[in-house]
């Protein structure tokens, strides 16, 4: 890589995180989709169809002999000069890493996550779109620092009105006391998760209630199970928010059950590497 990318220089690009689950590229589609819709509105051609992305995609998975792994997309605006103009930057730089991934420790995903609020908000969409995928990722980066400081591993973040939006880098879903699940809708400002998603078809499909609607810190407080949704994260629980206990203090039915039926859709559903 140059060190004259502007990825590198600005941050000007966007990326994926996408998983292989026993050789299967899950939700690959979905992803790419994401990935172009990213650098089309930062104006970035991609110098690869979405088909022959797909093909390099595999071929990354497949060259590292990997069956379960976690694949980064990175595509940035290219070497230009030192100025910002993007219009300097002839080629945009086109990076695939297959290798694997692990945020948090697995005795997380039995016990549950400690978490607390992060000071740092999210910044609004009509000033920078959460949607959009991109290299600039510090936002992020400081909630994840707030974590740190407080000694816990995960920091949630709030919007400028006090709405939950999702955590550093994962979205968030709570069972309130009705037994419904709920979910903070994309128009509040998150970037809406493939994972999130997928757990959202799930629930349904097993009769839960899902509802996409903003809630504050109150209900996050008073609430009886609350997990984490993302590639890297997959299902995780949260335990205690803010010093609070939700729940009982344990990973909740409703979240157990989600985790496995993820699981068990992640290991049979996806594009195969190595051919049926
Ligand atoms: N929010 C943010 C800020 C993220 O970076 C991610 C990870 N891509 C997510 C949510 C979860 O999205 P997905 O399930 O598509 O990985």
């Amino acid at each position: 890589m140059s060190v004259f990318d502007h990825g590198f220089l600005y941050g000007d690009g966007v990326f994926e995180g996408t998983r292989a689950y026993n050789g299967r590229i899950f939700k690959l589609q979905e992803h790419l989709e994401r990935l172009y819709e990213s650098a089309h509105h930062i104006l970035l051609d991609i110098p690869l169809s979405i088909e022959e992305m797909k093909e390099v995609t595999l071929e990354a998975v497949r060259r590292n002999n990997l069956r379960d792994s976690y694949i980064r997309t990175v595509v940035s605006r290219g070497p230009g000069d030192l100025g910002l103009d993007p219009a300097k930057c002839p080629r945009a730089s086109v990076v695939i890493i297959a290798d694997k991934i692990s945020i948090f420790p697995q005795e997380c995903y039995e016990r549950g996550l400690e978490v607390i609020t992060a000071v740092t908000r999210q910044r609004p969409a009509d000033t920078f779109e959460p949607r959009l995928k991109s290299l600039n990722y510090l936002n992020n980066i400081l909630v994840k620092l707030e974590a740190a400081h407080a000694g816990v591993m995960e920091a949630l973040v709030l919007n400028t009105q006090g709405y939950v939006v999702e955590g550093s880098g994962c979205n968030i879903f709570i069972v309130n006391k009705k037994g419904e699940l709920l979910t903070p809708p994309p128009y509040l400002g998150i970037l809406e998760g493939i994972t999130r998603n997928t757990v959202i078809d799930i629930a349904r499909q097993e009769g839960l209630t899902v509802r996409e609607t903003p809630f504050t810190r109150h209900e996050l407080y008073i609430s009886r199970e609350c997990f984490l949704t993302g590639t890297a994260a997959e299902v995780i629980p949260v335990v205690s928010i803010d010093r609070r206990t939700v729940g009982d203090g344990v990973p909740g039915p409703i979240t157990r059950e989600l985790m496995k039926k993820f699981h068990d859709y992640a290991q049979e559903n996806g594009t195969p590497v190595y051919g049926d």
